[in-house]
């Protein structure tokens, strides 16, 4: 029995129905997570769906409580076949976004299967139900053909992705000893084009922050007080204007990214952003045109999504623009953001920030962190892990496949790369134009059907005792 069989066993798969027989049987449970009436559904998605398929399989399987109260539930599945193979940590989330059931397209539903073409609409679809019964199928049909897989596996399943992965880190650091794996193998997310093998490896950082100076309690009568009392609006704006120039270069020492190194630059170099409708690269349909001379100076576009830091001014708020009045506004707050590459660390961002307001006589600045930063990860694309899946993926595919270093966007990959310290490499099933998280989510079946094959293919190689391990 060869890699050909398990390749062939994996498309009759596909083309007699059976995998969009059990994605629709996924799909029609509404695990929406940001809706706790639906936590009983999170729970049956993983004991009643996932885990009959997974102990028919050889998994030892065990559903988690979330370490957070209100928090969703953990699947780990464990199957064990012996010490001296490979063993990969893979995972997926069971959970959606809410369905706007009302707000599809007449003929679609957000909990069935309805196929127009090459696309298969659906909630989850393509996040993340698609992409994890594809991994889950294509492993399966490994161990049909071959009898045993040749590694061992740990599979996480979460149910609470959609509302920012809660819980997610504490089972991790919690629980490292169950999760011990010589690398991580998952999918979720887009490809850079539909037609195009992707693998990513990281993500960049991201971090929020709000800036407020607050000068005195109320405002006063321009015509008594102006020219006496100093403009906290004005204030504000040229402090922004040090920290970023007016086309869009960070100022701050310490905010700038790292070089990069000659392997991403290379890797970067063969990707494409695209804007005003064309292109690609999460550019679609409705893509605004790119400004040539925004960002940092020097770098191609695809440098400035996946290579460097970005900082922006998400609003910006003095006196009430709703009503303007002729007084001198007692305050001025804006809300900011950046992005962020390895080597940027999100707790050194406010102080050097400090510092550099301190030395311009911005001390009368607040400022302060909202919400949770996240770190950023990125595998050099000439890690031996990298270089195998690359490897695998172009073989069955027999594609040029896409290496993104890191993506522009951010994921929660720092739980795995960061406190389990697993090489993190990210097979993506789907693309920018689905719809994920909006109303109409769908997948292409053409995509499905090599990322079923891409798949079939890795995990066969991954048992095929040709790995960095050997
Ligand atoms: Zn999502």
């Amino acid at each position: 029995m060869s890699r050909t069989d398990a390749l062939e066993r994996t498309d009759a798969y596909f083309h007699d129905g059976s995998f969009r027989h059990e994605l629709a049987r996924r799909v029609a449970y509404r695990t929406e997570s940001p809706a706790l009436e639906q936590r009983p559904e999170l729970y049956r998605y993983l004991g009643d769906e996932l885990t009959p398929e997974l102990e028919a399989m050889g998994f030892d399987c065990e559903i988690h409580h979330n370490p957070i109260p209100d928090g969703c539930p953990f699947l780990v599945a464990r199957r064990h076949e012996s010490d001296d193979a490979p063993t990969v940590m893979s995972y997926g989330h069971g959970d959606v976004v809410l369905g706007y059931d009302d707000q599809w397209r007449d003929g679609l539903s957000p909990w069935e299967i309805v196929v127009e073409g090459d696309r298969w609409y659906g909630r989850g679809t393509a996040d993340n139900k698609g992409q994890h019964t594809i991994n889950l199928a294509a492993m399966r049909h490994v161990l049909d053909v071959r009898g045993s897989l040749g590694f061992n596996t740990v599979l996480l399943f979460e149910t609470g992705e959609e509302t920012g992965s809660p819980g997610l880190e504490e089972f991790c650091a919690a629980n490292a000893d169950l999760f011990a794996a010589d690398v991580f193998i998952a999918s979720d997310g887009p490809r850079i084009q539909p037609d195009a093998p992707t693998i990513f490896m990281g993500s960049r950082g991201a971090f929020n922050f709000t800036m407020r100076l607050n000068l005195r309690d109320g405002g006063h009568h321009s015509g008594n007080w102006g020219g006496l009392l100093a403009n906290p609006g004005v204030l504000l704006a040229n402090a922004l204007a040090t920290m970023i120039s007016p086309t869009g270069e960070i100022l701050v020492d310490g905010w700038k990214a790292e070089a990069m190194s000659d392997t991403v630059r290379a890797a970067v170099a063969q990707l494409r952003v695209g804007g005003g409708g064309g292109g690609g690269g999460g550019g679609g349909e409705d893509s605004p045109m790119i400004d040539p001379n925004w960002g940092e100076p020097g770098m191609t576009a695809e440098e400035r999504v996946f290579g460097t830091n970005t900082f922006e001014v998400l609003a910006y708020e003095t006196g009430n623009p709703r009503n303007p009045v002729n007084a001198i506004p007692p305050s001025a707050v804006a809300h900011c953001h950046m992005r962020f590459v390895v080597g940027t660390e999100p707790d050194d961002l406010i102080p050097a920030l400090r510092q550099h307001l301190d030395a311009r006589g911005y001390e009368a600045i607040e400022l302060d962190p909202s919400g949770v930063a996240m770190k950023a990860t990125r595998l050099d694309p000439s890690h031996p892990w990298a270089q195998w899946a690359i490897a695998s993926v172009g073989r069955t595919s027999g594609k040029e496949v896409a290496v993104i270093p890191n993506l522009g966007g951010s994921l929660p990959n720092e739980v795995f790369a960061g406190v389990l310290g697993l090489p993190t490499i990210w097979v993506p099933h789907s693309y920018a134009g689905c719809s994920q998280h909006a109303p109409n989510e769908h997948v292409l079946a053409s995509t499905c059907q090599e990322a079923l094959q891409i798949m079939t293919g890795l995990w066969w190689d991954l048992g095929a005792g040709d790995t960095p391990l050997a």
